[in-house]
């Protein structure tokens, strides 16, 4: 295999097919995304551009939903840095989720994990982190009533008592060959692994009653999930069923964004002179001379320019015209970023308002204070 794939790690240019194959899980198919249009009245514009490709029992939550049952949204965030653009995306169809079929969101803050993993965070870093990144989800514009924040350490209490049943499941020669752990892994990051899975049966212990999740998320999150399901029936709770994307391009080329090179990704703190600067320096599908754009055209399969303005303009027709000017050489690079900037810079300008107001208001979020 000439690229890996990890909750921890990315490497390699990521081919999605085999990565399916890998891990076991399905490619998303029309009847499924037809009987998602049914059920929503529409189907949001990342699932119709195949940036959500994947899922285990994406037709069965579906299902379920149609028999009048309960069922709620799970996904998360490892806190050790800002957030950018592309972590924001999956949470956007988490909101348009929530809001299509009037679900509760349980979203995990893992704090615990990152510290775990990285050498170079404390504890106090990437607990003050989750803070900062809540402020980001919040500002999606979810109430209360929705979303449940956890963090891992300050929100523990209502997951623990289920964490320790899926840790009482799960072998270590199960989690080493999942997650490759080695012997020098500590033992911090190795019992990890039941508590991200505990949050995907918490929705039926508080309610009392069957409610299985659905947790959009990206592809490298699938072994938690693989373990859940395999668990989930021997402890008494439903399979969760999932849906998964591909990663965001890095603004360099890269198949996945790095948080160790900055001009990689556009943060939500970024101010717009830095937006901009990452913008017109990101690489493209483009020809090295204007003139041999002009005549030969772009390639936009390969273009991150092209990936965000994918990703963020719902217009399906503004699209497709971008990919279709960029093929023939009607458009030129240099107008194309500028396009995608005034766009992001709209985008960022509300999000960052937004943001400024959830200052106050994280605990009113967190699931424990609820309680
Ligand atoms: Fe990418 Fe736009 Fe240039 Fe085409 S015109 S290669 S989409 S930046």
């Amino acid at each position: 295999m000439d690229f890996v794939v990890t909750p921890w790690e990315v490497k390699g240019k990521v081919d999605y097919d085999k990565l399916l194959q890998q891990f076991g899980a399905r490619p998303l198919t029309s009847d499924q995304i037809s009987l998602l249009n049914k059920y929503a009245g529409e189907v949001h514009p990342l699932i119709r551009r195949g940036f959500f490709y994947a899922h285990r029992d994406f037709d069965e939550i579906l299902k379920w939903h149609a028999q009048g049952r309960p069922w709620a949204l799970y996904t998360g965030r490892g806190p050790s840095g800002p957030v950018h653009i592309g972590h924001m995306v999956p949470w956007i169809l988490l909101k348009w989720f929530s809001d299509k079929f009037g679900l509760e969101v349980y979203f995990q803050m893992t704090d615990d994990e990152k510290f775990y993993d990285d050498p170079e965070l404390s504890l106090r870093d990437t607990t003050r982190w989750a803070y900062e990144n809540a402020l980001d989800v919040i500002a999606l514009g979810f109430e209360p009533d929705r979303l449940h924040l956890i963090v891992d350490t300050l929100d523990i209490k209502p997951l623990y008592p289920i964490a320790v049943k899926v840790a009482k499941k799960l072998t270590w020669n199960t989690v080493k060959a999942t997650f490759g752990f080695t012997d020098s892994s500590n033992i911090g990051l190795i019992f990890y692994p039941s508590l991200q899975i505990a949050v995907a049966f918490l929705p039926t212990e508080l309610r009392g009653e069957t409610t299985p999740v659905l947790i959009p998320c990206a592809i490298d999150q699938d072994p938690y999930f693989r373990l859940a399901r395999d668990i989930a029936d021997g402890l008494g709770y439903p399979k969760p069923a999932t849906l998964y994307s591909k990663f965001i391009m890095a603004l360099t080329g890269e198949s996945k964004m790095s948080a160790s090179n900055p001009e990689s990704a556009i943060y939500t703190v970024d101010e717009p002179k830095a937006v901009k600067r990452k913008i017109m320096n990101a690489f493209t599908g483009g020809r090295p001379t204007a003139e041999e754009q002009r005549k030969l055209g772009g390639n936009p399969d390969i273009c991150p320019v092209f990936h965000y303005h994918m990703l963020l303009d719902p217009d399906d027709a503004s699209v497709e015209k971008i990919r279709q000017d960029c093929r023939s050489g009607a458009l030129l690079c240099g107008e194309c970023k500028l396009r995608l900037y005034e766009k992001i810079e709209r985008f960022l300008k509300e999000h960052k308002e937004r943001r400024e107001k959830a200052k106050d208001r994280v605990d009113e979020y967190r699931l424990s204070v609820k309680l």
